[in-house]
């Protein structure tokens, strides 16, 4: 038995054996015989067609109609054709001549540049990619049997095309804990382990594996009593996960837990797993694996799909995030330098306004059957926004024309790059809701690339810095009396949810494959706090005061900024107006009457006016409720003249400070 140290992208334990899937090396030999060689081209010629012509019998209109484009394009003289006259003439071996002939017809057709023909491009080179398969590996077919899927890098779009269903773990030598493949592999609670060096040298095909993030190792050809043992952990863990799973649907809790999934199919897991909702259906993998862009239709019936599944509960669908990783072959975006800072996420749908179009028009559709909410992802600027809020106009007003059903949904926000946070007040003003993506956000705060090998020290979401951003998305948020989800991977991290739901976040979105774990960490966290699923309905914190927020470290005063008090916010207010922030009893006044709290079950908020003030005993502050009086959120409770105060020669920022509602 060997065993190998390697890191976790997904946390669990897998055992079974390898799947191997090879990297495909172009043969460079010099083929002898011209006629074998053709003849082994053309067995996989008579393969891909018969491929081709049972995907178009058994699909839908499109599907059949693409399938005999390409078979035409197949066996066609300029493609097929060609290639032969490579082998004959040339002496290339098949895989050469089939990649020769691709590269000269496409070199062709671009030039003329019309979509259409572009189109065909993308046909030529599917049809070539799928022929050196077939010539090289045999074509990369599904694993039959359960397995563990050996590479040495895989992308999200390799991984769907193989299908998951047999996969029960993934060891890879490239890899990240936050690349999108294994975010997939989260969704679908496939363990995942990277960072194996020549790891096509060290494990063959079948080589039985023992995948174990805890040990953060892989275990290869253990004895027979080891795949024994192995084998009742892995049946153990099932039943546990199920149990766990039956005890999470007993509790409630304040905070949501809510599901991320890749496609509509999902949303049924979601459902059974007892999840409030859906925090984020990444959209994207609709437009992945294809040659074209999906159909309104196709769409509408995928979103439709999901709303339905959750019966009633909120459906959060992002835009598509295409670009960066995730490419749409089709699409035909331009190679990047820094393809993580280039062309994506709402980038790409404002550069192709009608794939963009065709999408709302598809959402706006399917919000009419259910609670489906929209999220623009890779957001940076307040005009970028208003860009996506005008294009979601003019989707409902063509649907209006073609006297469709449909309702306009709220859009959200994913707040996920820096400049997204430092807009984030701006941005609350506009946005329904926002979503931390903290994949990203931890990528662009640190500096450090997400899909990157050996970086894992410095992409750390767990950061001061991102933080950090975290608590001022929050207070933006809450000011605007907006709620705020977290959807990227540390949402599920069991060391993180404590501090989330201290910051103040209403929301997690995990994978559904954690739900019942994270269900159960937010219960207790909330127990521990007082802030029990009983007070669930209880209403939020909403600003006293208008004006300019300030985060709690610049506060100037050592008691509020350095958090004696507890966790508070400065506000610059414009018109020295306080409103109570929560609908409760006023807790106390003071005898100065420069600070009023007010308590609501345990959560309990102090509005300090002014640094200094008590010293001014009263003057300058009329107070316009008692101790132990009902208030409503929102009420008038007292006004302070700025002037005054500042004429008296102290700083008249309003601090708001949260007193017991996270108290240890
Ligand atoms: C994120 O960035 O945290 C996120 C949820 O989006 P994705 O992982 O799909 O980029
Ligand atoms: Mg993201």
């Amino acid at each position: 038995m060997e065993r190998y140290e390697c890191k976790t992208a997904q946390a669990g334990f897998a055992a079974g054996r390898a799947w191997v899937v090879r990297p495909r090396q172009m043969e460079t030999y010099r083929q002898g015989d011209a006629r074998a060689e053709d003849a082994r081209l053309m067995r996989a010629v008579e393969e891909m067609d018969r491929h081709l012509a049972a995907t178009g019998k058994d699909g839908s209109r499109t599907d059949t109609a693409l399938m005999d484009t390409e078979r035409m394009i197949l066996n066609g003289e300029e493609f097929l054709g060609e290639i032969r006259r490579g082998i004959r003439e040339e002496g290339l071996n098949a895989p050469e001549a089939v990649k020769k002939t691709a590269g000269k017809l496409c070199a062709m057709l671009e030039e003329s540049g019309t979509d259409y023909i572009r189109e065909r491009c993308d046909d030529i080179r599917g049809l070539a990619d799928g022929l050196e398969a077939l010539l090289m590996d045999g074509g990369s077919q599904a694993p039959e049997e359960a397995c563990i899927l050996v590479a040495d890098e895989i992308s999200p779009a390799e991984l769907l095309l193989i299908g998951t269903e047999n996969i029960h773990g993934i060891l890879t030598r490239s890899g990240s804990p936050t690349s999108h493949v294994s975010v997939l592999a989260g969704n679908l609670g496939i363990p995942y382990l990277y960072g194996l060096e020549n790891i096509l040298e060290k494990i063959s095909p079948g080589d039985y594996l023992i995948l174990d993030t805890e040990k953060g190792a892989v275990f290869v050809n253990p004895a027979g009593e080891a795949i024994r043992e192995a084998e009742a952990r892995q049946e153990a863990m099932q039943k546990k996960r199920a149990a766990q799973r039956a005890k999470a649907d007993t509790l409630v809790t304040r905070t949501a837990v809510c599901a991320n999934i890749s496609c509509a199919e999902e949303a049924e897991g979601a459902w059974q797993a007892g999840m409030d909702g859906v925090g984020l259906l990444r959209s994207e993998f609709l437009f992945l694996n294809r040659q074209e862009a999906p159909l309104e239709d196709e769409q509408f019936e995928a979103y439709r799909h999901a709303a339905e599944a959750m019966g009633g509960r909120e459906v959060v669908i992002r835009t598509m995030d295409i670009g960066s990783d995730k490419q749409a072959g089709w699409l035909g975006l331009p190679q990047e330098t820094n393809p993580a800072l280039g062309l994506r996420g709402l980038r790409v749908s404002l550069a192709h306004r009608e794939l963009f179009r065709t999408q709302l028009r598809a959402l706006l559709r399917a919000a009419a059957y259910g609670e489906i909410k929209i999220m623009i992802p890779m957001v940076a600027s307040e005009w970028e926004l208003d860009e996506a809020a005008k294009e979601m106009r003019l989707a409902g007003e063509e649907l209006s024309r073609r006297g469709e059903r449909y309702r306009v949904p709220e859009m959200g926000v994913m707040i996920e790059t820096p400049a997204a946070v430092m807009i984030a007040p701006a941005l609350a003003k506009k946005a329904a809701f926002f979503s931390i993506g903290t994949n990203d956000l931890t990528q662009y705060t640190l500096a450090v690339d997400r899909e990157a090998n050996d970086l894992e020290p410095y992409l750390d979401p767990l950061h001061d810095a991102v933080l950090r951003m975290i608590a001022l998305t929050v207070e933006a948020a809450h000011a605007n009396r907006i709620r705020v989800a977290v959807c990227g991977e540390l949402a599920g991290d069991e060391r993180a949810i404590e501090k989330l739901l201290r910051l103040g976040v209403d929301e997690l979105s995990v994978s559904v494959s954690k739900a019942a774990r994270v269900r159960s960490l937010v219960a207790e966290a909330e127990k521990r706090s007082g802030r029990e699923g009983s007070q669930a309905k209880e209403q939020g914190i909403f600003s006293p005061a208008e004006g300019e927020m300030i985060p709690m470290q610049e506060i100037p005063d050592p008691v509020f900024s350095g958090g004696m008090m507890g966790e508070c916010i400065g506000i610059l207010s414009t018109d020295g107006k306080i409103y109570a922030p929560l609908s409760g009893t006023v807790s106390t006044v003071a005898a100065a009457g420069h600070a009023i709290s007010f308590r609501n079950g345990s959560t309990e908020i102090l509005v300090h006016v002014g640094l200094d003030t008590v010293k001014l005993n009263g003057e300058g502050f009329q107070i316009h409720v008692r101790e132990g009086e009902s208030v409503e959120q929102g009420q008038l409770v007292m006004e302070a003249d700025l002037e005054r105060i500042r004429d008296k020669g102290f700083n008249p920022m309003v601090i708001v400070v949260r007193l017991s509602a996270w108290s240890e």
